[in-house]
């Protein structure tokens, strides 16, 4: 499922490896490769172009000095957006009702009438007495499958064979499903091969006279704009309250899922994906975002760094950065912030492709810890003043941590380097001015 997809972000992503921050021109250059990944995946024009600048706006807001290289962090308000564009929270189906009534409707082969008796064995599963009710009384077979659904999955089902009136035989299957006290009847509806007036005609009237509690709305994911289309369509003469995208097991691009909630505005609630009766997901829109970003445990990563990094002391040292005035002792705490977010190992575990490769190796609990004696052996001067750091200071910093002068010589000297490439990345105007210099 979205393998394409995820390829594409993987290279959108691409382009903020190995840079040292967010800024105006490489969120651009990666957030137009996204808005083409989307579109390619199907996803409306429309949708793709407010995802995107949202992206960006939340992206640059957040560049802020943190643990984290910009990939990550993109990854991080990608998969908040995406959450977000998908639905945000869960959102379960109101059974309140006794007994409740869920109408079903869509198109011809959206997968209504298996999504109903998938529907009822999930209920099933949860100690509801559902009754499946055979509306689609244009198609005979519609009603032999649900009837055998119902058989396999061991609940009953209502039909009446001679009857063409859809609205007649949801009044006589809910008269029945109260006489037998099914808690919940599921309304499975005649679809047509397009949208169709009489087909919404008929399915209105359903709904006017059956007052369902829910009313979910089916459709083949693998139809991408055109699913999105359709739902609108069906929402605006229905007033749905929900979504079911069937068919994600097969290569659907995505576009389905990633749309329809912005522009109908209305939750998915369930996946489809398989043709047997168990292959049913609750839609959690965070999870399916994860799946769609390949990701590993980045966003816990990111949410222990940005729990540990105070804004304004970032931006205080953002300050300090600038004026070359980032020290010592600024070096020093901001290791003691890393080692806060936990084990290293742990942490590297949790940058995707990393944990596997990192499962064999030892790392010293404690990889800071020479660091740390050295910058404890400075002086106050020499921690504020790295600059005036010379031979004789560096031989009694080496005697005082117990380390070569060699080591201490080279953590100044990659202090220095630091510094400047801080520097660098600190003013946007000379990063663009380096960037502009790569090949
Ligand atoms: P209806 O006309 O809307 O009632 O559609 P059906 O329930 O008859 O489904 C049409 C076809 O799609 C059938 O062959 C189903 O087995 C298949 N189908 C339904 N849902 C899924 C799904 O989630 N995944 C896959 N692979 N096939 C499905």
């Amino acid at each position: 499922m979205f393998e394409n997809l995820q390829d594409k972000l993987d290279r959108a992503f691409k382009v903020l490896k190995g840079q040292g921050s967010i800024s105006e021109i490489n969120v651009a250059e990666t957030m137009k490769e996204i808005r083409k990944a989307l579109l390619d995946a199907d996803v409306n024009y429309k949708t793709a172009k407010t995802f995107t600048d949202e992206v960006k706006e939340k992206a640059l807001g957040l560049n802020v000095l943190t643990a984290v290289s910009p990939g990550q962090l993109l990854t991080k308000v990608m998969n908040d957006e995406l959450t977000a564009l998908m639905g945000g929270e869960v959102t379960d189906i109101d059974l309140k009702n006794n007994p409740t009534i869920i109408l079903i409707a869509g198109l011809n082969g959206a997968g209504k009438t298996t999504f109903s008796g998938k529907l009822a064995n999930f209920l099933k599963s949860k100690g509801k007495k559902p009754l499946l009710v055979a509306g689609d009384v244009y198609r005979p077979a519609a009603i032999d499958q649900l009837q055998i659904l119902g058989e396999q999955i061991g609940v009953p089902v209502f039909a009446n064979l001679a009857s063409k009136d859809p609205v007649g035989i949801a009044l006589e299957g809910i008269a029945e499903g109260k006489r037998n006290n099914n808690n919940v009847i599921i309304i499975d509806t005649a679809g047509r091969l397009a949208i169709d007036e009489e087909m919404m005609n008929e399915i209105a009237a359903v709904k006017t006279q059956t007052q369902p509690h829910e009313i979910l709305f089916v459709v083949d994911a693998m139809t991408g704009q055109d699913a999105v289309n359709t739902a609108k369509a069906f929402n605006d003469r229905l007033d749905f309250t929900g979504v079911v995208l069937t068919k994600l097991d097969g290569d659907t691009r995505g576009g389905a899922a990633l749309s329809i909630k912005s522009v109908v505005n209305k939750p998915i609630k369930f996946i489809g994906t398989g043709e047997k009766m168990e292959a049913l997901d609750v839609f959690y829109p965070d999870r399916m975002a994860s799946r769609i970003l390949g990701m590993g445990d980045v966003v816990s990563l990111v949410e222990r760094a940005q729990q540990q990094f105070d804004e304004k002391e970032a931006a205080e040292l953002q300050k300090k950065i600038r004026k070359n005035k980032f020290d010592f002792n600024d070096f020093y705490n901001q290791i003691q912030q890393i080692k806060k977010m936990g084990n290293m190992k742990d942490l590297m575990g949790m940058i995707p492709g990393v944990g596997k490769m990192m499962k064999n190796i030892e790392i010293e609990d404690d990889a800071f810890k020479n660091i740390e004696a050295i910058i404890q052996s400075m002086t106050k001067y020499e921690r504020e003043n790295p600059d005036a750091i010379q031979q004789s200071r560096r031989l009694r910093i080496a005697k005082g941590s117990g380390n070569k002068v060699e080591e201490v010589t080279k953590l100044i000297k990659q202090f220095e380097d630091m510094r400047k490439v801080m520097k660098q990345f600190s003013n946007p105007a000379a990063a663009a001015k380096m960037m502009r210099g790569m090949p």
